[in-house]
């Protein structure tokens, strides 16, 4: 396990991921019965900008470095908890905004492996009687923590594509958590480096059976450099009501920010399974 978020945190990805996992869980929060979320790929919670990895790629610099003095919009429901974090510096990962968003009787679950990571993770919610840390692999924990009591809530799952197959991999949890847990919201982040592997993932979600899903994509560039991340995509499983409006009109604020005009960047948002 070489990848450390660390390097990478508030790039423009994370902007992509974050806003919409805020928008995701505020659509939760709508109903006052208790949810749950389950974070697969934790990190360390919380990052510093300040500190060595951060400043090494400076990748927050042309990602929510640029979003700063933005206080209304579809950006703001998520940049408020990036404030209301400590930004800047610091910088709230998954499970930090997450737990920002939980009410008295929600719930939050993290794995994360790595073993510095799982035990920094750990630190930052300790005593925290409503978030449990777990150093556990993601793909067991999908089958071990789903079905959740609370009948509802979001399953995140955030890999980071270090290995081959790991859009195989997320095909398969797709379709796992379907079928363990069929009410649950999915979330699922992929890179999109060039076109053919994500089309490949889109075909074999759009043929497994599942139902109501979204792909959300955004790209600063033109997907045909397999070495670069010229965009990335969030899968949504069960979207909540008006969260298709939201996630639109979330991906044409960050482009509006974040894209330097280069050819081929956009967003799209593609129904690969209908209700
Ligand atoms: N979700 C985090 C956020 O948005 O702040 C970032 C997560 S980062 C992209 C992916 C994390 O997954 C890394 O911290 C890595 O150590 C962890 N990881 C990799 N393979 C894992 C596995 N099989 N099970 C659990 N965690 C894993």
């Amino acid at each position: 396990m070489n990848y450390r978020h660390a390097f990478h945190a508030g790039n423009f990805a994370d902007c992509m991921k974050h806003a919409l996992v805020v928008a995701l869980i505020g659509r939760l929060a709508v109903k006052s019965t208790p949810f749950r979320v389950l974070d697969t790929h934790a990190g360390i919670g919380a990052y510093d900008l300040d500190g060595a990895e951060a400043e090494r790629t400076g990748e927050w610099k042309r990602g929510v470095g640029r979003l700063l003095d933005i206080t209304d919009g579809p950006l703001a429901p998520w940049l408020d908890l990036v404030r209301r974090a400590g930004f800047p510096p610091r910088y709230p990962g998954s499970p930090a905004l997450i737990r920002m968003m939980l009410r008295a009787r929600d719930r939050l679950m993290l794995c994360e492996l790595h073993e510095e990571d799982s035990a920094t993770l750990r630190t930052l919610f300790r005593g925290d009687p409503q978030t449990a840390v777990h150093k556990r692999d993601a793909w067991e924990a999908l089958s071990a923590l789903t079905p959740f009591a609370e009948k509802r809530g979001l399953v995140l799952v955030d890999p980071p594509f270090e290995v081959e197959g790991e859009f195989e991999r997320l095909a398969e949890a797709v379709a796992l958590v379907a079928h363990r847990f069929r009410a649950g919201v999915q979330a699922h982040w992929y890179p999109v480096k060039h076109r053919a592997p994500v089309r490949a993932f889109h075909t074999a979600l759009a043929g497994s059976g599942v139902r109501d899903i979204l792909a959300c994509e955004l790209w600063l560039r033109e997907p045909t450099d397999p070495q670069r991340l010229n965009g990335c995509g969030l899968v949504v499983v069960n979207p909540p009501w008006k969260f298709e409006e939201e996630a639109r009109a979330i991906l044409a604020t960050l482009l509006e920010h974040l894209g330097e005009g280069a050819p081929g960047q956009g967003f799209a948002i593609t129904r690969l399974a209908e209700e």
